[in-house]
């Protein structure tokens, strides 16, 4: 044993670091050669429903061929596949999917933010509120919708909207923007209390359902709720064609309010979910679906944006699970493929000229359903290199949780020079190397 105890222990601490610290997969260089590694203390969380490889791909081929470009998405340094099957089926829903990426635990299709025996599951969010961070949630669907009620709602059923905006209501976070809240005022609804807005307001929200009401918005203590439309925002591909001055509120919008309202210098949680794509995939249409992701990977701009300023962000991008059975070739075209014909099609009403298209852009659609592909979980940013580990939908929310959860407010991960740089060794169990059960 050394002489000088602090020596010692200095030693000690040194041989213990490998057990203490999270083994660390190879970093992609854009992240090894980032100043030490802290937790984040901005978070986004970004989910395109029923976006999986194919539909990434259908658009980045789109771009390359239009603009010589690729998806933003698709080119952040940390990338995965990422497993999505429920408790109870090979092929997952929303809900089930929606809550295994916000709880961090498998359940059956149709439930969201409980387990299969019905027993309450916290959420990231949920996590990241207690924690003293603001917390938002955005959305092209309606606010009640299975993704985003998956990080607020506690319900057996995903078809409770009254219920589950009842809990929107009660959760006290701090932003929702998007849609407007389904069965608003159901007053068959068992639980019913009166009109959700009313309700809101009476707890404290301002909530804005016009554009007038969405401008005049300014970042405040308040709480908000922010929507667009008394359903689901309007597809991209049909908003597009209009002149800007004329357009619906859209992702965009919500994702950058969502910002300047929830900036403090505690930092933030903001979920943002492109809904919309799922429902193009369900009616196989391409053009509609692509547009979806060009819009939402529009919104993943936003926070890139607010990422150059603000280094200390992470922003991890996933899908919920794919829809539809989308492949990038068929039988008809062979070794042919034109996915840029899909700038053809002007609107997302005509399904019968959606799929011609589609066919002669040399895609194919397998199914209106889901499918149990796997997904593709991007990340760049604070701690990013951990989504290396989400090989499951669960190891999402287990990562996140331990990243902005009060243990990750004190955690400083592995330095880039360890004897130069003082660590915090956390109290808590620190993240392990790999999260899959
Ligand atoms: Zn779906």
């Amino acid at each position: 044993m050394s002489k000088n105890p602090l020596r010692f222990a200095l030693l000690s601490l040194l041989l213990l670091m490998p057990t203490l610290l999270p083994a660390q997969p190879p970093l992609p260089t854009a992240v090894a050669t980032a100043a030490p590694v802290v937790c984040p203390k901005y978070v986004f969380l970004f989910i395109g429903d029923g976006m999986s490889i194919p539909q990434r791909y259908m658009a980045e081929e789109y771009l390359k061929k239009t603009e010589q470009r690729g998806l933003r998405i698709n080119a952040m340094p940390v990338q995965t596949l990422t497993t999505t099957s429920s408790a109870n089926s090979f092929i997952t829903d929303s809900a089930a999917a929606g809550t295994a990426i916000a709880c961090g635990e498998k359940t059956n299709n149709g439930f969201i933010g409980v387990d299969p025996d019905g027993k309450r599951l916290e959420s990231v969010a949920e996590v990241a509120k207690k924690s003293g961070r603001k917390v938002g949630i955005v959305t092209s669907v309606t606010l009640n919708h299975a993704t985003p009620a998956a990080f607020y709602a506690h319900n057996a059923s995903r078809g409770a909207a009254y219920d589950i905006g009842l809990d929107l209501i009660e959760s006290g976070f701090d932003y929702f923007g998007g849609g407007g809240i389904e069965e608003a005022n159901d007053d068959k609804a068992e639980n019913y209390k009166g009109n959700l807005y009313e309700l809101a307001k009476e707890k404290g929200y301002i909530v804005s359902q016009t554009q007038e009401g969405f401008r005049i918005i300014s970042p405040g203590n308040k709480k908000v709720i922010s929507m667009g439309s008394e359903g689901a925002l309007p597809y991209w591909i049909d908003e597009k064609q209009k002149p800007e001055a004329e357009r619906a509120l859209r992702l965009v919008d919500f994702t950058r309010q969502a910002i300047s309202q929830l900036d403090n210098e505690n930092g933030f949680f903001i979920m943002v979910e492109g809904g919309s794509l799922d429902w193009a995939c369900h009616a196989n249409n391409a053009a509609s679906a692509l547009h979806e992701i060009l819009e939402f990977d529009e919104a993943v701009g936003v926070a890139l944006k607010f990422q150059e300023k603000n280094p200390d962000t992470l922003i991890v991008v996933t899908g919920d699970h794919e829809t539809g059975g989308l492949t990038l070739g068929n039988r008809e075209r062979a070794y042919s493929s034109n996915i840029e014909l899909l700038e053809q099609q002007k609107t997302s009403k005509d399904a019968k000229e959606a799929k011609e298209l589609a066919q002669k852009a040399g895609l194919g659609w397998t199914t209106g359903a889901h499918t149990a592909l796997p997904v593709l979980t991007t990340a760049q940013g604070t701690a990013a290199f951990y989504f290396a580990d989400a090989k499951d939908n669960t190891d999402i929310a287990k990562l996140l949780k331990q990243l902005i959860g009060p243990a990750g407010r004190l955690m400083r991960l592995v330095p880039a020079k360890p004897s130069s740089v003082p660590i915090t060794v956390p109290s808590t169990s620190p993240i392990p190397s790999s999260t899959t059960p």
